[in-house]
């Protein structure tokens, strides 16, 4: 009896020394994947349009006036649930994407590229969207690959001028969805109903990521994937043999041979088809293994179980598994890896929640002014001179008004300092603290300070007060 090989590259053992998006004569070898049919194209098919419904419907969405979510990169304000995260918050920002990213890292190692294949926007959009639109008017593969090498005619003018419309139309729908994410559907209205001339700038934005997107769904496509996307190129690092993954099990599949009428099979339950490489958005072969271009799109898993049916073969040959549940039959989700990544991710997160219960609606940051000494007035008290900055960490506007809690004492500003503190702004000024002697026991004294906006107090902070030695 013939031995079943123990690992997929017995026929295919060249396929990692080439890219087989690029030809031997370096011109791209562009795919024509055929349409995908099947159960899990049907799931991926309703997730992604609640996805997209969500995607679209949530720059609309507010809390008490303000967006659920922006992020707007160029002011660096972000709303993510409606906490809004400002310049300030520098380091509640990082943390947050430094968790995402272990996040990521955790989901990753467990369930290998999920994201990739069912919530990626670069892959709904492409294969629920711009590649539906392609199948609707160009057909199935061997029609795309007959249009593109016919003749212009009229016919295949028209179809590839409405392509090209739709695409260039949904481009710029997917164009005005970012910028509402970055600056909020209201300014946004403003651009779309007020002269064009007061928005030069993000219409700008607006025709430049249209361009952009028609690119990549246009021509890019695959590329943005196995080309220029870094998390498909650290799938290598971040799964291992318990990694679940879009797989064929070689096991069962191995050795492949096609399918002759009665005839007593000795082969294993791979007929040599093909199909799930003909599906297959980035042109590779699930059968030489985990790729780093595959997408986990399940497009060959629903190919493959397809093909079992008709011929009457249990399906699954291609499935969700892992390396070692192949080999084994076995598999562990949870290993010490993964339990490494939850212990850090676990800690992030303590930290992260710990920042934002404490969080405060404004920072003051409330100095000695530099150079000076304190003042001893002739109604026995003490001033020092301090400068202030006061920023607001929310996304509204404040009138703040600052209070000595401890020891009793005044307050008078040097001018007439502005408080009021727009949306993410800061106000910054010059003060004098003043405090009986009598309150005094030290010649470096800590006092304490609120900012209120009303009877509200928004921050409480401390600083150091200067008396004379030894009252
Ligand atoms: S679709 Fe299934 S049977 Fe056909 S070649 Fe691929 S793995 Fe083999
Ligand atoms: S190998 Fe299968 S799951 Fe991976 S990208 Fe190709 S069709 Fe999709």
């Amino acid at each position: 009896m013939e031995t079943l090989p123990t690992t997929p590259f017995k026929y295919e053992e060249s396929f990692r020394d080439h890219f087989n998006a690029v030809r031997e004569d370096g011109k791209r070898n562009w795919f024509y994947p055929q349409r995908p049919q099947g159960t899990w194209h049907t799931r991926r098919a309703w997730f992604s349009a609640a996805l997209l419904t969500v995607l679209f419907a949530l720059p609309f969405l507010k809390i008490n006036g303000q967006p659920l979510f922006l992020f707007n990169v160029i002011e660096r304000k972000f709303i993510i649930f409606g906490l809004f995260i400002g310049p300030q918050d520098y380091w509640l920002f990082g943390l947050t994407m430094l968790s995402f990213m272990v996040f990521i890292v955790l989901f990753t190692t467990i369930f290998g590229r999920l994201w990739c294949g069912w919530a990626c926007p670069q892959t709904v959009f492409m294969e629920m969207v711009f590649r539906k639109i392609e199948y609707a008017i160009e057909g199935d593969r061997p029609q795309q690959i007959a249009l593109d090498k016919a003749p212009w005619t009229s016919s295949k003018v028209l179809k590839k001028a409405s392509k090209w419309a739709v695409f260039l139309f949904i481009s710029f729908l997917t164009a005005n969805l970012l910028i509402a994410y970055g600056i909020g559907v209201d300014e946004l209205k403003k651009i779309i109903t007020e002269p064009l001339s007061e928005h030069v700038t993000l219409f700008g934005s607006v025709v430049g990521f249209t361009l952009i997107f028609y690119f990549n769904f246009a021509w890019l496509r695959d590329q943005a994937c196995t080309v220029v996307c870094p998390y498909g190129r650290l799938q290598g690092v971040l799964l291992d043999r318990n990694s679940v993954v879009v797989a064929y099990d070689y096991q069962r599949g191995e050795p492949r041979e096609k399918i002759r009428k009665n005839q007593d099979r000795t082969a294993g339950d791979c007929i040599n088809c093909h199909q799930c490489v003909a599906v297959c958005p980035t042109g590779i072969d699930i059968r030489n293994g985990t790729q780093m271009e595959c997408v986990s799109c399940t497009a060959c898993i629903d190919a493959c179980d397809n093909i079992m049916h008709k011929v009457g073969f249990e399906p699954g040959l291609i499935r969700y598994t892992s390396e070692n549940a192949i080999v084994k039959g076995t598999s562990r989700l949870f290993t010490a890896r993964t339990y490494g990544y939850v212990a850090v991710l676990t800690l992030l997160w303590a930290v992260l929640g710990y920042l934002l219960v404490t969080r405060t609606d404004t920072e003051t940051n409330l100095l000695r002014a530099m150079g000076t000494q304190y003042i001893e007035n002739p109604d026995g008290t003490v001033s020092n001179l301090y400068t202030f900055k006061i920023f607001n960490k929310t996304n509204r506007t404040i009138q703040p008004t600052l209070r000595l809690e401890s020891p009793q004492g005044t307050l008078r500003f040097a001018g007439e300092p502005d408080l009021h503190l727009e949306a993410a702004g800061m106000s910054q000024g010059m003060v004098f603290i003043t405090i009986p002697k009598s309150e005094l026991r030290h010649r470096k004294n800590q006092i304490e300070l609120s900012m209120y906006e009303g009877s509200t107090r928004l921050e409480t902070f401390k600083t150091n007060f200067i008396a004379p030695e030894g009252e």
